[in-house]
């Protein structure tokens, strides 16, 4: 059997996949196992955010692997703790907890944030407030935060005590609040909901109430952080400051992480065995991260991501067939006439791995993608959009 009949035969059929086998890459260029050569603006869905195999981030990974590999969170290690002094200087919160995936960061922050708010107001101030067409992840308990009705089926019975606002209506937030919230979850560019990009005085005004009634505010950076939108982290667009964030994707540049980061007045929620997973902080994982951290954060980097997302759109709109394109840094959305999947399977056969949000073509490419790269990934997107109208 080659690869895909095995996978066919004995994987769990959770994802629909491209028709393609993947098997190297460098940078934003990757080669199936026919030898084929693609452009990837998908990068993994915004996790390979120094492209494939950046050089660095390789020596980084594997120099961890060959001193020491995992010992378990019972024990103090160098790699876990200079990425989580990094985080907090670079973001001014106070501490992180460490986990495996965005879904997991999430499961933290509702958690903290449940736990701050029964240490102080006693029990039954837990709801919290989500965003319809969020995303916030897989679990019984992300599913339920995930702020649309497709995800809450068959799984019953879901995690209680969320509730959904309309993103960028205030009054709709202001509605869903009453003496039993605890904290308001959002992403500030809806990622998996199409790169829908919230208001700015929306996204204040919340924080704003939030604050005022001692009701935590969470922003879920999983998809938007990390140099993905031209900032460090997006809600710095914003001028708001969260009480919990949660970030991962493009974190380990390849390597499953999940951190949740928490501001000065939550830092001492979390005691011993209120939390935990084996493999958070794992030093292989947190090697990777920490040179990711270092290649990210800086002006001339997160500029230089921002020229690119600009220079993309602007070719993007020259496009006829593309009716609008949503960005943010290197966060892509393009709306287009037809069936977003169909396009977006064809982009594959010509050489472009893309991925989609609702109906809209999304672009997730590498923060490291050349200019070359990405004009080949235009040509290759309007060539099949031809195609397409034909
Ligand atoms: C992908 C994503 C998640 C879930 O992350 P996993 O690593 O897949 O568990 C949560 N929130 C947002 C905004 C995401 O984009």
């Amino acid at each position: 059997m080659n690869t895909k009949e095995k996978d066919l035969k004995y994987i769990m059929h959770t994802y629909g996949r491209y028709d393609v086998a993947l098997q190297s890459g460098k940078g934003a260029t990757a080669f199936d196992e026919d030898g084929k050569r693609y452009i990837d603006v998908s990068s993994g869905i915004g996790v390979n955010s120094l492209g494939y195999c950046d050089e660095g981030w390789v020596k980084a990974v594997t120099a961890q692997a060959g001193t020491i590999q995992h010992m378990s969170n019972y024990f103090y290690s160098k790699q876990p703790s200079d990425l989580a002094e990094k985080l907090c200087t670079l973001t001014g919160m106070a501490k992180v907890c460490f986990g495996n995936s965005g879904a997991e960061a999430n499961e933290c922050a509702i958690k903290i944030a449940r736990k701050y708010s029964f240490d102080k107001y006693g029990a039954g101030r837990n709801e919290i407030i989500t965003l319809k067409n969020s995303f916030h992840g897989r679990t019984v308990t992300t599913l339920a935060a995930t702020g649309q009705d497709v995800f809450h089926n068959f799984f019953f019975p879901f995690t209680e005590g969320f509730k959904y606002a309309e993103a960028d209506n205030i009054d709709d937030v202001k509605n869903n609040i009453d003496e039993k919230t605890c904290a308001v979850l959002i992403e500030v560019v809806q990622g998996e909901g199409g790169v829908n990009i919230l208001d700015k005085s929306f996204v204040q005004s919340v924080a704003k109430i939030c604050d005022k009634q001692d009701i935590l505010l969470i922003i879920d950076e999983v998809q938007t952080g990390v140099g993905r939108t031209g900032k460090l982290f997006a809600h710095e667009h914003y001028g708001v400051k969260p009480d919990l964030m949660t970030v991962a994707k493009g974190l380990g540049g390849g390597l499953p992480i999940g951190v949740c980061l928490c501001g000065e007045k939550l830092k001492d929620v979390m005691s011993p065995s209120t939390h935990g997973t084996t493999f958070g902080a794992n030093p292989v994982v947190c090697a990777g991260a920490n040179y990711v951290l270092d290649t990210i954060a800086n002006e001339e980097f997160l500029n230089e991501v921002e020229r690119k997302g600009a220079y993309l759109e602007e070719k993007l709109r020259e496009i006829k067939e593309v009716k609008n394109v949503r960005r943010l840094g290197l966060m892509v959305g393009i709306e287009i006439d037809g069936n977003a999947h169909d396009i977006a399977v064809k982009c594959v056969e010509n050489g472009l791995l893309i991925i989609t949000a609702k109906d809209l073509l999304r672009m997730l490419p590498p923060l490291t993608i050349t200019k070359d790269e990405l004009d080949e990934a235009v040509t290759i997107l309007e060539k099949t959009l031809k195609e397409i109208t034909i």
